[in-house]
């Protein structure tokens, strides 16, 4: 157990020397977090406004409330912790990122809230999930154990990586779609509902054919100049494959007990509850019992998320 103030639960293969190290290393972290933008090669960050430390409180707030609705107990993340960059400076393929060594969230300012908030969303939940390091014996040197789902070890890597991105964005997906009467999110999705049907863009073929088709909405992604008549790309809520994969396993595992669940959310619950307590056993149990044993560590192997839609698409 570190610090209050961290979100790293548990340090593992410390000795005492090594773990005097990694407390002051996390005790330091809020006056230190400069760090991660020259580590990333982050020339400069951009000076909060108003609207967006107001948006920071609001989801830190919100991803409390889930922590409490699991029965766990709140953990700050406050504005310093969160680092704005100009979408240039974004190390590469990158919208935003959570650094566990750091405890920090560095995120990229596209010229919409929407993307703003689903990305700040998905990396809080990263961030508050069940977090553990492990120590490197010869080097001393921290390295991350657990965000969530995932296992990073020499043995494993990326383990259960997949099935972790698919739930965190599915529950920035829920939260988008549940506040979509928001002011900071209402104009922009009016907005763009009214963009995308217009016959200008579709005549330019940026309108996704099933753009209403499950997702519930497409994510604004540049800023569009209204007189220039420059346009607008759009995106999905990312992971989509491994998203995919994630319902279509928890349908399977609802349609395979009957009656043991109300509805496919609660298996959902499920998988949030050992994102957040790193508890997995109960749910590995049960797929197990539902499909046989070897699933579970089947699912957390597979590393593409097309053969995992492919192998849960299979499961019966
Ligand atoms: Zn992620």
């Amino acid at each position: 157990m570190i610090e209050q103030g961290t979100s790293i639960k548990r340090v593992y293969g410390a000795n005492p020397e090594n773990l005097a190290r990694i407390q002051e290393h996390y005790r330091g972290v809020i006056s230190s977090q400069g760090e991660v933008l020259n580590q990333f090669g982050i020339n400069s960050e951009l000076e909060k406004t108003n609207e967006e430390t107001g948006i920071i409180e609001a989801l830190d707030q919100s991803t409390n409330d889930k922590l409490s609705y699991f029965g766990l107990s709140p953990i700050t993340i406050s504005p310093e912790h969160v680092h704005v960059i100009a979408p240039d400076d974004l190390p590469e393929d990158t919208a935003a990122f959570y650094s566990q060594f750091h405890q920090t969230i560095v995120i990229g300012r596209f010229g919409f809230n929407i993307p703003f908030i689903k990305s700040l969303y998905h990396e809080m939940i990263h961030f508050k999930a069940y977090n553990a390091v492990r120590v490197n014996e010869e080097e001393g040197k921290i390295l991350q154990y657990r965000t969530g789902f995932t296992i990073d070890s020499p043995k494993k890597r990326y383990f259960f990586g997949l099935i972790n991105e698919a739930v965190t964005e599915e529950l920035s997906r829920q939260f988008i779609l549940r506040n979509l009467d928001h002011p900071l999110i209402k104009s922009e999705y009016d907005w763009m509902v009214d963009d995308l049907s217009s016959q200008q863009i579709q005549k330019n073929g940026s309108v996704p054919e099933d753009l209403f088709d499950g997702e519930g909405i497409y994510i604004p992604k540049t800023f569009r100049f209204k007189d220039q008549q420059e346009l607008v790309g759009y995106e999905t809520f990312s992971n989509v494959t491994g998203r995919k994969a994630l319902t279509s396993l928890i349908n399977t595992i609802d349609s395979k007990n009957t009656g043991a669940f109300g509805d496919p959310s609660e298996v959902f619950d499920l998988f949030v509850n050992a994102i957040f307590t790193g508890h997995m056993y109960e749910l590995g149990k049960l797929i197990d019992r539902s499909f046989g044993r070897g699933t579970f560590r089947k699912i957390g192997e597979i590393q593409d998320p097309d053969e995992l839609l492919e192998f849960v698409k299979n499961l019966q």
